[in-house]
């Protein structure tokens, strides 16, 4: 369990740390990240998977007491929409800096992937998928030495990972007076990204009349071959070229293998670069007929909007500048098939960089790790960001509401 530190003492970290952490004695990166690896391993020993909502309380609370480490006034817990988010700041920030407390990993990943570090890798339960991020947010804002009335908020939700539905009102009111949002998202290998497909999600019924298969197999109205003429129709409405992919793939049909189904259900998953793309799709979806007369029942549609890649260009050019200034090897950017939250703030017309989080990869997948020795660079040069930011905000673009 050897802690990375030698990258950390050699290079002088760069004046910023003692010039901006007003009180305290100046950090080193290394006992700066000693103290990130300590906060790291409570949250990611206190599992917290999106479905289980005392998990979610737990997280919540337990964010709050270590958050008392990083932040110059204490944070909160609040219920919104029936489930926990720990905020920091002002309700509606100028700069808000915008992450998630849930993982994928059901409770007992913990035994099987427990917290560990070894050289530059940390491993455990949701690591990359964004505890490190949540650990990097608050260091840079004790590093930054901001406090609450600068107009920096924090928002943790803890329903991400399964679409936002209970906090989207939540991000919504908290960044009507924002200037720009940070996404704590993972970086695979440390790109941020600039440019998110929007997705759209439908549960498709398909109403058909049951009869024995034996006896009467003509009285039936067969759910399922709709469902199947549907399947293969939503293969005809991908897009190779505009990159545009509609992906049947949860679906169940018939109760007994003697009966003529009445009933099937079709999920489908679409990603798409642009709104165009996604109201092509959509308007197919619902203008399906099948050859046999059952009813169809529609659910869902167009979800999390695109994030276009002219919500981010500006404040990928502020990263790029502040991290050359810092000394750092050059960012990249990358687009990404994934949502995130920040579709709903660029879709909002809000200027929103993401994957300014941990430095790794696998997200969802049990190899997931996450840099230790990126966790200081990334909060320094947070930091630094968020300091220009307030001096200098980007210009709202042109918004593009959804
Ligand atoms: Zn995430």
């Amino acid at each position: 369990m050897a802690m990375q530190s030698d990258q950390s003492d050699q290079s002088d970290p760069p004046a910023d740390l003692s010039e901006t952490h007003s009180g305290d004695r100046p950090m080193t990166h290394a006992a700066n990240l000693s103290a990130m690896l300590t906060t790291l391993r409570a949250l990611v020993e206190c599992e917290s998977p999106t479905s289980d909502l005392s998990a979610a309380y737990a997280v919540t609370e337990l964010a709050r007491s270590l958050a008392v480490d990083w932040l110059p006034t204490p944070s909160r817990v609040e219920i919104h929409g029936g489930r926990p988010v720990w905020r920091w700041g002002p309700d509606q920030p100028a700069i808000l800096l915008l992450g998630h407390l849930d993982t994928v990993w059901p409770v007992g990943t913990l035994s099987k992937i427990p917290f560990a570090i070894q050289g530059d890798r940390i491993t455990g339960p949701g690591v990359f998928d964004m505890k490190v991020g949540v650990v990097q947010g608050w260091a840079a804002l004790k590093e930054s030495g901001i406090t609450e009335s600068s107009g920096v908020g924090m928002l943790l939700t803890t329903d991400e990972e399964t679409g936002s539905h209970a906090s989207r009102e939540l991000i919504a009111q908290s960044i009507t007076n924002a200037k720009a949002v940070i996404v704590l998202e993972p970086s695979l290998e440390g790109a941020l990204k600039t440019r998110r497909k929007g997705t759209s999600n439908y549960l498709v019924r398909f109403h058909g009349v049951a009869s024995h298969a034996g006896l009467d197999p003509d009285r039936g109205i067969n759910a399922l071959v709709a469902a199947a003429e549907f399947i293969l129709a939503t293969q005809l409405w991908r897009d190779k070229l505009q990159e545009t992919s509609v992906t049947p793939t949860v679906s169940a049909s018939g109760t007994t293998t003697n009966t003529v189904p009445d009933l099937a259900e079709v999920n489908v998953d679409v990603r798409a670069w642009n709104r165009t793309e996604q109201e092509r799709v959509d308007d197919l979806v619902r203008a399906f007929r099948s050859t046999l007369p059952v009813t169809i029942e529609i659910v869902g549609g167009i979800d999390r909007p695109a994030m276009e890649s002219a919500m981010s260009a500006e404040l990928f050019t502020l990263a790029e500048l502040t991290n050359r200034e810092l000394g750092y090897p050059d960012l990249t950017e990358c687009s990404v098939g994934g949502a995130s939250d920040g579709n709903l703030t660029a879709a909002a017309g809000i200027p929103t960089i993401d994957g300014m989080g941990a430095v790794g990869d696998g997200a969802h997948a049990d190899f997931e790790w996450a840099s230790s020795s990126a966790m200081p660079h990334r909060a320094e040069l947070l930091a630094k960001m968020l300091i220009k930011l307030l001096t200098d905000p980007p210009r709202t673009t042109t918004s593009s509401h959804s």
